[in-house]
């Protein structure tokens, strides 16, 4: 009996050195990759395959299996994985939880992604609603007070709103006591004349999910475009002098490991360092896609995890639909948060929800039988009691 105990004790040890080599692995592949990126500028173009990146499509082959590993990784070798991550999030972007304020300000939108509920064909059962620019800049000014140094302002696609919002970026920009507060946004695809207006305005940074890099899935997933049309929106928001960031739907119907793994390196192609993500697929009511199974937790988390190993100074978020109840992936005898969980996986951003409340009920993205969770401080505190990280708030 005794014998066999330390025969698995050993066995955990073997893992641990395996997980630990297959790491060292993994990060000298990842920089060797982000030099061959380099040298062929896939930045500007990261979709790109042909005879003279086929060296470097060789070397992203030969990481996909490891990351599809990693994806799976459970038990101990988890545990060392996440801890791993908290490391080099602590070394790389502070032992401190970021906080974002976010201001929703259009329901409206013109796309029609099947797993959302604000889609283009709900329009005419909802009620519209749009902030104008000083109903922007008074949230701005409220999430100021609380401490919060960047907002994130977010919406349907509705072009009529990017006036509204460059307007209030400017109002934001030249009042003495805001200025300082940064702002980014998540619009969706406008025209690069429109980037341009928004990041001379002062925005800073700019969030496109590609959400899956699966050509099929995508446009199966976003049927009014295609994943080479959102990517050139990705292209136009950096050129226009923003940094953008991109992110992924994880659990979409479909979608398979190895695809989880394109998005991962497509994301290191694209650049982008500075923001990425991950949320679990949230199956919404009033979308085709009710009653489909929701993306799982673990494997969120784990994506979550692997972003931090290979992209150690992003914002990583903790995303508010960890802990949506209609999550049924989430483990019932997690003792934390979901969010916090994610945290603890080497996540390090959390959003909290500033729109006024009339305006934030008709915001309904994730939204089941008006389920959607909302963060707010007191969510904010509990994570940060939960993971033992301070909010990153100024007094
Ligand atoms: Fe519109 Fe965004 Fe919903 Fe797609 S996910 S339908 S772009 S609000």
């Amino acid at each position: 009996m005794e014998t066999k105990k330390f025969e698995k004790f050993g066995d955990k040890e073997k893992d641990i050195e395996q997980l630990e080599l297959k790491l060292t692995k993994l990060y000298s592949d990842w920089e060797q990759l982000k030099i061959l990126w380099e040298r062929a500028g896939i930045a500007s173009d990261p979709l790109r395959l042909d005879e003279t990146t086929k060296n470097i499509e060789k070397f992203e082959k030969e990481i996909m299996p490891v990351l599809v590993e990693l994806l799976n990784i459970a038990g101990v070798e988890r545990e060392r994985f996440y801890e791993s991550a908290r490391k080099i999030r602590d070394e790389n972007a502070g032992k401190q939880i970021q906080v974002r304020g976010a201001i929703e300000v259009s329901n409206i939108c013109r796309a029609n992604c099947l797993y959302c509920p604000m889609r283009r064909d709900n329009l005419k059962g909802s009620k519209q609603m749009r902030m104008s620019s000083d109903q922007i800049v008074e949230q701005a000014k409220l999430a100021h007070e609380a401490g919060i140094k960047e907002v994130f302002i977010q919406s349907g696609e509705d072009p009529q709103m990017i006036p509204v919002v460059v307007d209030a970026l400017r109002k934001i920009k030249s009042d003495h006591e805001l200025q300082e507060l940064k702002v980014v946004l998540n619009l969706g695809d406008h025209k690069g004349s429109d980037y341009h207006l928004l990041a001379k305005a002062g925005a800073e940074g700019y969030l496109i999910k590609h959400e899956t890099i699966d050509e099929v899935l995508h446009k199966k997933m976003r049927p009014h475009t295609s994943i080479k049309e959102r990517v050139n929106f990705l292209l136009r928001a950096r050129e226009a002098g923003m940094y953008i960031g991109t992110g992924v739907i994880v659990g979409l119907p479909r979608q398979t490991d190895e695809s989880l793994a394109k998005d991962i390196i497509f994301a290191g192609r694209l650049g982008s360092w500075k923001m990425v993500s991950c949320s679990p697929f949230t199956p919404s009511d009033e979308t085709p896609l009710k009653g489909t199974p929701p993306g799982d937790f673990w494997k969120t988390l784990n994506m979550i995890s692997i972003y931090r190993h290979l992209f150690p100074k992003a914002r990583i978020p903790s995303v508010s639909n960890l802990d949506n109840e209609g999550l049924f992936t989430r483990p019932a005898d997690l003792t934390i948060t979901g969010q916090s969980a994610a945290i603890n996986a080497g996540a390090d951003g959390i959003t909290i929800n500033i729109t006024p409340p009339e305006i934030r009920k008709n915001y309904k993205i994730y939204d089941t039988e008006n389920k959607r969770h909302i963060v707010d401080f007191s969510k904010a505190e509990r994570i940060s009691e939960e993971t033992g990280l301070p909010l990153d708030i100024q007094e």
